[in-house]
C-alpha cells in the first residue's frame, strides 16, 4: 500500500502518498500507543462520519492519548483526502499514535501525537462470501476483560490477537475467525460484530467486552424499526447449534451473511437478506 499515487493527511498536510512515513523509533510502533477508525464513503457521503470521528478522539482518550484535533478538522481531513484522490466510494482510515519524540521508553507523555488520513478503493471485505455466507473458525485467543485493556477504545494493540487469529483462520480456507471472551461467551470477528436469528428474533452479545460497533447499531435500529425482538445478552457457544441464521456487522463488512461457524451451519435466509440489502440502501440514502 506505500508505492502508489496519490495523497494522504498527515498532521495538517496533505502529503504525496509515498512520503506518508514514519521513523522507525515512533512510538505507536513500538508499544501500540495508536487508536484509528475504519469508515466507508458512499457516493461521496462518509456514513456516521462524525460519529466516527467523535469515537476516534474517545479512543485516544481511553487509551491516555489526547488527540490535538477537533472533529470538525477531522470532517474536513477526510472530505480533504477524498478530493485530493477523487473517490466518492471509498473505505477512510484514519489513525491517531505517539510519534518519535524525546522519549523512548514505555512513558511517552513528551512524544507528540500525530494524526493521518487515507483512503482507498475497497471492495466487498469478505469477498463472494457476502452473497454465499462465510465460514468462521473459532479463535483459541479470547477477547480481554474490560479490567485488562479498554475494549470500548477502537485501539492497535487489541488487533494484534484479531491479526494472529485471521491467519490461522485462513490457513483453515476460512474467512475470518469469531472470538469468545475471558469469560466464554461468543464476542465478536477479528473486524465485525455477530448477529443471529432464532424463530424470527435476533440474539447479539452485550457490548461488554467488545466494540459497540456503529454498524451493529444502525442495524439494531433497523431490526426494532422493523419489529424484530432484538435480545442483546450474553451467549453461551453452544447455542449457535440451534441459531438458524447468522451475519457479521461493520463499516468494511457491511451485513455479510455467515454459513458456518467452526461446526455449526447456518442459512443465508430472508431476514439475513432483508437487513443486508435495507442496509446498502440505507448508507446510499
Ligand atoms: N469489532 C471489531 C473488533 C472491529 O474492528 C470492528 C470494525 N471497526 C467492529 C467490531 C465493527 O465496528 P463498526 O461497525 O463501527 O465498523
Amino acid at each position: 500500500y506505500d508505492d502508489r499515487d496519490g495523497k494522504i493527511w498527515v498532521d495538517g498536510q496533505m502529503v504525496d502518498w509515498r512520503d506518508a512515513k514514519v521513523h522507525v523509533l515512533t512510538h505507536g510502533l513500538h508499544y501500540a500507543s495508536s487508536v484509528f477508525e475504519g469508515e466507508r464513503c458512499y457516493g461521496g457521503k462518509i456514513f456516521k462520519s462524525r460519529e466516527h470521528s467523535a469515537r476516534l478522539l474517545r479512543s485516544g482518550e481511553l487509551i491516555d492519548m489526547p488527540i490535538p484535533w477537533r472533529v470538525d478538522q477531522i470532517e474536513a481531513a477526510k472530505y480533504e483526502v477524498l478530493a485530493a484522490n477523487g473517490f466518492t466510494d471509498a473505505y477512510v482510515r484514519a489513525v491517531a499514535f505517539r510519534g518519535a519524540g524525546d522519549d523512548m521508553g514505555v512513558s511517552s507523555s513528551r512524544n507528540p501525537v500525530r494524526l493521518a488520513v487515507a483512503a482507498w478503493e475497497w471492495g466487498n471485505y469478505y469477498g463472494d462470501a457476502k452473497f454465499q455466507g462465510a465460514k468462521l473458525d473459532i479463535s483459541k485467543w479470547k477477547r480481554p476483560s474490560p479490567e485488562t485493556i479498554p475494549t470500548a477504545a477502537k485501539a492497535a494493540g487489541l488487533y494484534m490477537i484479531c491479526t494472529m487469529s485471521k491467519h490461522a483462520a485462513e490457513a483453515k480456507g476460512c474467512s475470518d475467525a469469531l472470538f469468545m471472551d475471558y469469560r466464554g461467551y461468543v464476542a465478536e470477528a477479528t473486524g465485525a460484530n455477530i448477529f443471529f436469528v432464532k424463530d424470527g428474533e435476533v440474539h447479539t452479545p452485550i457490548p461488554d467486552a467488545i466494540l459497540n460497533g456503529l454498524t451493529r447499531q444502525t442495524v439494531i435500529g433497523m431490526l426494532k424499526d422493523r419489529g424484530v425482538t432484538v435480545h442483546e445478552r450474553h451467549i453461551m457457544p453452544e447455542e449457535m447449534e440451534g441459531f438458524e441464521q447468522c451475519w457479521l456487522t461493520g463499516t468494511a463488512a457491511e451485513v455479510t451473511p455467515v454459513g458456518q461457524i467452526g461446526d455449526y451451519h447456518f442459512k443465508v435466509g430472508t431476514l439475513t437478506r432483508e437487513i443486508s440489502e435495507a442496509y446498502e440502501a440505507l448508507v446510499r440514502a
